[in-house]
């Protein structure tokens, strides 16, 4: 589980974070959803602690976030920002082998390099382990970061807009292997999505974000309510019943 309790962020007297008080649960998949400068990634760097919180508490797992060692921290929760994408002259199996390094401290040993296989492999990125990350297309370079994650192998697994340069294909066998991730490696993943269809077919709970506060937390069902997205979303929005679950339609 993770837990916020009146987690605020003040970047200056204009735009200030919460105070958010929050429980995602353990397992599955959470997505974070809500307009542009919602908050969404302030939230989840505070969470990965790649951005220091100004007051509250955040727990994962029931450890304190803010005095846990690095070490430690990185075995129980991994991060894909929005944009850290630094891409150098590295190969892909570089790159994923990057997840090993709270386990390995740079150097891979033969388990290492079996579980950097089975992260390559579950992406489909096999045939691709040996290019330079700048000779991929965006949406391949988008699963090798994605895969480098997952090698982190931790409970818990944040990833802000990882659908970003996917196309719709892409995009669909994405959340299909964020889904496996999540049932078969029991991985708890909070995902942050721009598209809310998305979420809605894919996420266990949605969490919408506006306005630096929460919004609403559910289920699909729960969430996916005209009333609610057309204020979260602030334009007309009508839920309908589709073949494969609510979908959203915006007018
Ligand atoms: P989202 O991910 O939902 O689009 P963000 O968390 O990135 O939203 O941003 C939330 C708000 O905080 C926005 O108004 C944004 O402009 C502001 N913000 C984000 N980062 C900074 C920063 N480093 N300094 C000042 N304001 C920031
Ligand atoms: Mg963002």
């Amino acid at each position: 589980m993770i837990t916020l309790t009146n987690v605020r962020k003040e970047y200056n007297s204009d735009v200030a974070i919460g105070p958010v008080t929050l429980e995602i649960p353990s397992g599955g998949i959470t997505a974070l959803v809500g307009p542009n400068g919602a908050g969404k990634s302030t939230l989840l760097t505070m969470v990965g602690r790649l951005l220091a919180m100004d007051s509250g508490e955040i727990t994962v797992a029931q450890h304190d976030v803010s005095s846990t060692s690095s070490k430690d921290l990185a075995k129980i929760i991994s991060i894909l920002r929005q944009e850290n994408h630094f891409v150098t002259k590295l190969t892909v199996r570089q790159l994923v082998g990057f997840g090993r390094f709270p386990y390995s401290k740079g150097r891979l040993n033969a388990e290492d390099e079996q579980i950097i296989s089975r992260y390559i492999d579950f992406l489909n990125l096999t045939d691709l382990e040996n290019r330079y990350l700048d000779q991929l297309s965006g949406g391949q370079r988008q699963r090798a970061y994605v895969a480098m994650v997952l090698c982190q192998e931790t409970d818990y697994v944040l990833l802000d807009e990882p659908l970003n340069n996917l196309d719709i294909a892409h995009s669909v066998e994405m959340m299909k292997h964020l889904q496996s991730a999540a049932r078969e490696f029991g991985r708890t993943i909070i995902v942050v999505l721009h598209d809310i269809n998305f979420a809605a077919r894919y996420a266990d709970y949605i969490c919408a974000v506006k306005g630096g506060k929460i919004a609403e937390f559910g289920t699909p069902r729960e969430v996916m309510r005209d009333d609610i997205l057309t204020e979260i979303f602030n334009t007309p929005v009508q839920v309908i019943d589709g073949p494969n679950g609510l979908l959203a339609v915006y007018h």
